[in-house]
C-alpha cells in the first residue's frame, strides 16, 4: 500500500488535533442549538448522519469527541464510481433517513470538491423539515466547488489533488490508510 502513495499532505497527529479541536466546537455548537446540557433535552433530538462510504473513519473518531446523546443514520452516496477521479454526478443508494422533522442534524462527508453531494443531500433532508441542519466535512478543495456550497465545519483546505487514506478511497482501496495523502501516478 505504502509504495503506491506519492507524499503525506496531513499526517495521523495533525488530524487527531484537529477533529479534536471540530469535536468541541460542533458539540458546543449542538448544545445551544439544544438550549441545554445536551444530555436530558437532546434525547432523541440529534442525529448525526455520515456520508458513506469516505466518512466513516472521520465520524468514527469524531462521534467519539461528542460528549451528547445522540443517534447516527446512514446515507450511501455515490460519485466516483471504481477508478474514476472526476466527480460523476451523485446517486443516492437506498433510503435516506426518515423522520427528521424537528431533529438537529449533523451532516458528515469527507471532502467537499464540485460540492453536489452536500447540496443534493441537504436539499432532500431539508425537505424534511429539520429543526436545523448543519454540515461538516473534514476535508475541503477551494475554488473548485461548482455548485456555491458552505460547509458550517471544515477540517482542512486542501489543495486541488486527488487523496486518499483516513477513509478515502480510490476504487475501493487505500481507505485504512491513516494519513492523508497523493496517489502515485503509477498507482491509477
Ligand atoms: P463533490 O460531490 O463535492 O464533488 O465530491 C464529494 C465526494 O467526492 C466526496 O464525498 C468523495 O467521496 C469524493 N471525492 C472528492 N474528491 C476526492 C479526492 O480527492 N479523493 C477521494 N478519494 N475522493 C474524493
Ligand atoms: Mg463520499
Amino acid at each position: 500500500m505504502r509504495r503506491d502513495l506519492e507524499r503525506i499532505l496531513i499526517d495521523r497527529t495533525v488530524i487527531a488535533a484537529r477533529v479534536h479541536g471540530l469535536g468541541e466546537q460542533i458539540a458546543r455548537d449542538l448544545e445551544r442549538a439544544l438550549g441545554g446540557d445536551g444530555t436530558d433535552q437532546s434525547h432523541g433530538k440529534l442525529v448525526l448522519i455520515p456520508v458513506l462510504t469516505g466518512s466513516m473513519i472521520f465520524v468514527a473518531d469524531l462521534v467519539r469527541q461528542l460528549p451528547l446523546k445522540l443517534s447516527l443514520e446512514l446515507v450511501g452516496v455515490s460519485s466516483y464510481p471504481g477508478k474514476s477521479v472526476e466527480s460523476k454526478g451523485v446517486s443516492i443508494q437506498g433510503e435516506l433517513p426518515q423522520n427528521l422533522k424537528g431533529k438537529h442534524v449533523l451532516v458528515v462527508d469527507d471532502i467537499l470538491d464540485s460540492g453536489h453531494t452536500l447540496d443534493v443531500v441537504t436539499r432532500l433532508i431539508r425537505t424534511q423539515e429539520p429543526a436545523s441542519l448543519r454540515t461538516c466535512v473534514l476535508l475541503r478543495k477551494p475554488g473548485k466547488a461548482k455548485v456555491a456550497f458552505e460547509p458550517d465545519y471544515v477540517g482542512f483546505d486542501i489543495p486541488d489533488e486527488f487523496v486518499v487514506g483516513y477513509g478515502l478511497d480510490y476504487d475501493g482501496f487505500y481507505r485504512n490508510y491513516p494519513e492523508i495523502a497523493t496517489l502515485r501516478p503509477e498507482a491509477r
